[in-house]
């Protein structure tokens, strides 16, 4: 059986305790877990397992494995507790979401460039496009409409596509509904504001760089 991934069902836990199903040297993986491992653009979690720090998160398949020091005397069988930085996660989901908007809208508004790379960390987004010309030019719209879109409050739905194969989505009733399996807030007013950012990093290819602008809901 391959980890329970509570970040999907409830992302805003902090602590769990889990089992250690296998010990290989310093790598463990858990029965569950709320430790996210890179996937998508998005940045691994930060955390511990017992009192150990996770150095490194890695999604193979179905399965995560954590990186721990390699002094650590953990093994399988033993019940641990599980801990994320919040602070930095909450950050990623904000800037992970404005990062879906921004995608989206792009997409519905100006025929669907294509896409290069995203990267999601607990300072800032980014989205490339190939794109011809200065992709601020969208920045007017973009802002005005995720201004909406975050006053508006609206529920995120994040849900399963495919349980077997772990096949996500997030959806908003009448905006979009787009395959992900990151970690996403409930409702589009917790991204709060947020300021854009052109960066051309040349070969006929536009970055839009995304930050938080303010403080968002606290948890
Ligand atoms: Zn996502």
């Amino acid at each position: 059986m391959p980890v329970k991934k509570l970040f999907w069902e409830d992302p805003y836990l902090t602590a769990i305790e889990a089992t250690i199903t296998g010990v290989t040297g310093d790598v463990v993986t858990l029965d569950r877990t709320i430790v996210f491992a890179f996937s998508g653009g998005q940045q691994s979690d930060s955390g511990t397992i017992g009192r150990y720090e996770i150095l490194d998160a890695r999604k193979d398949g179905l399965e995560i494995f954590y990186t721990l020091p390699g002094d650590h005397t953990l093994k399988a069988g033993d019940i641990v507790n599980v801990a994320i930085d919040w602070e930095k996660r909450y950050r990623i989901m904000r800037l992970h979401f404005a990062a879906e908007l921004v995608l989206e809208l792009v997409y519905q508004n100006y025929d669907r460039p294509e896409k290069i790379g995203a990267n999601i960390t607990a300072d800032k987004a980014r989205v490339d496009f190939f794109w011809d010309g200065n992709i601020a030019e969208t920045f007017p719209l973009l802002e005005a409409r995720i201004r909406e879109l975050v006053d508006a409050n609206l529920e995120i739905i994040s849900e399963f596509s495919d349980e077997a194969d772990e096949r996500r989505y997030w959806e908003i009733g009448g905006f979009a509904r787009v395959a992900c399996g990151g970690t996403h807030p409930k409702r589009t007013g917790e991204v709060g504001p947020i300021r854009l950012k052109r960066n051309n990093i040349g070969g006929g290819k536009e970055r839009i760089e995304i930050y938080l602008a303010g403080p968002g809901p606290v948890y």
